[in-house]
């Protein structure tokens, strides 16, 4: 039989077998494989005291890891159902611990399940220990009677239970074990079912799902599992700490588009709530909302649609956002973002018009952050395309030269450059004018200093003029 080898900081280990390979979520009751013993022959010290066998040591075997062991380490005798053994069996001191609680989960006594789970919790911070949790059934008795206590509701229970599946969770390199066992779907149901007021909790099943999601991989595990509505639900919790968790977990989330119509058209009106908490009062809250907002606006038309309208709704809170006057470079950024994203709809140009303003109040403020004025300005070159919003983007056009034409950074020089030709196009007179005043000389630089851009130009007019013909 092969068993997986986990190592954890040079400690290695082989997670227990369960038989029939059963789902331990399904069968609380699941029995471990047993481990072969050692052969005696083997064995010539103890490998808990050292002392040498023979004479009067004589040889134990711990029914738990199988080893050839000493009588002083090994002279408690507990049952071990998880083995399929009722009656009390030798067990060595090294496997006790965990051996002794994963036995007391198996009472019928919630004090002893208690006593249990707690036990367990506190070795999962020992990473002496942790090996053992997984040899010993630990991690599958945790996350068995996860489901088990959600059944029969014991919070006290659940509490121990999920603080040491996060921690657990919180080792990288028994992750991919633990998600083959079932661990996200465990996760899920305890969110899912857990009451809204039990905060800890919640909180410490949330962060454990945020742990998992920061991987491509187990993101659309996480998804698979029906991670996202149990998020979706949570944005709504009562606690501000547990929401903000839960916004930021799904700001993670939204990064696969498959998880935008769900929650742009779903039944859970979290786009509403996600746009509320854009103008929440934390600052952090309403960067991880708009950041969200962030990633659904760069869907279809239809989704921007659906932003711009349930913006509206709620009262403008992009407008809001762009308005917070306490300094939050990242609420701006994101907000200026957002904004840009949109603002390449053509149709609903004109519910944006507020917000058309506020970038162009913080474009004429003092601010210099590069992200906050690469989004401004990709924002205005983005409204600048459509001909009703010339005449309010050309007002901005000597600050567009100024601050951002002759920007250092690239991508901020070129959506000026950008902004400018459409202005050129749609607002030809007025935009000569101003850029004769000064900037005329940045815009042809900018242009000449754009090779591909050289290149299509000289390609249309050399279809137009061709630079060779016959002779009249
Ligand atoms: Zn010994
Ligand atoms: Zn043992």
């Amino acid at each position: 039989m092969q068993r997986n080898r986990l190592s954890v900081d040079g400690v290695r280990f082989e997670p227990a077998v369960i038989e029939g390979n059963v789902n331990v979520l399904e069968t609380p009751n699941f029995v471990m494989v047993k481990r072969s013993w050692q052969p005696d022959q083997e064995a010539q010290a103890c490998p808990l005291c050292k002392c040498k066998f023979g004479g009067l040591k004589r040889r134990h075997h711990c029914r738990q890891c199988g080893l050839v062991v000493c009588n002083k380490c090994c002279n408690e005798k507990i049952p071990l159902p998880q083995l399929g053994i009722e009656e009390p069996e030798k067990i060595c001191e090294s496997c006790r611990p965990v051996t002794a609680a994963v036995t007391r989960s198996r009472s019928h006594m919630a004090s002893m399940q208690l006593q249990a789970a707690e036990e367990l919790a506190g070795m999962c911070k020992d990473s002496r220990q942790l090996g053992k949790i997984f040899e010993f059934g630990g991690f599958h008795t945790l996350l068995a009677q996860s489901k088990v206590h959600l059944d029969t509701p014991n919070m006290e229970i659940m509490a121990h239970i999920i603080s040491a599946l996060h921690t657990l969770s919180t080792y990288e390199p028994v992750q991919d074990y633990m998600v083959s066992i079932g661990i996200l779907r465990g996760i899920c149901l305890i969110l899912e079912k857990v009451p809204g007021d039990k905060e800890q909790i919640l909180l410490d099943g949330i962060s454990t799902l945020c742990i998992y999601c920061k991987s491509k991989t187990y993101l659309s595990k996480v998804l698979e599992t029906g991670g996202l509505q149990v998020v979706l639900r949570l944005c709504c919790n009562t606690s501000d700490t547990v929401v903000l968790m839960s916004v930021s977990t799904l700001s993670m989330l939204v990064e696969n588009p498959s998880t935008h119509t769900a929650i742009i058209d779903g039944d859970k009106a979290a786009l509403q709530r996600m746009l509320k908490l854009a103008a929440a009062e934390s600052p952090q809250m309403q960067a991880v909302a708009l950041k969200c907002l962030n990633y659904l606006s760069m869907g279809t038309d239809w989704n921007k649609h659906r932003i711009i309208q349930e913006d509206f709704t709620a009262g403008k809170p992009m407008k809001t956002a762009l308005q917070t006057e306490t300094f939050n470079m990242q609420v701006w950024a994101n907000a200026a973002c957002l904004v840009a994203n949109l603002a390449t709809s053509t149709e609903d140009q004109a519910p944006l018009s507020d917000c058309l303003d506020c970038m162009m109040k913080l474009l004429r403020s003092d601010i210099t952050n590069v992200d906050l004025l690469s989004h401004i300005t990709r924002g205005l070159a983005n409204f600048a395309r459509f001909p009703q919003n010339s005449s309010r983007v050309g007002s901005v056009l000597p600050v567009l030269v100024s601050k951002c034409l002759k920007h250092t950074d690239k991508t901020i020089s070129k959506h000026a450059l950008r902004a400018i030709l459409h202005l050129l196009v749609n607002q030809t007179d007025n935009t000569i004018t101003e850029l004769l005043i000064e900037g005329a000389s940045e815009v042809f630089k900018n242009i000449v200093g754009t090779l591909d851009m050289t290149d299509a130009m000289f390609s249309v007019l050399q279809d137009l003029c061709p630079d060779m013909a016959r002779p009249l």
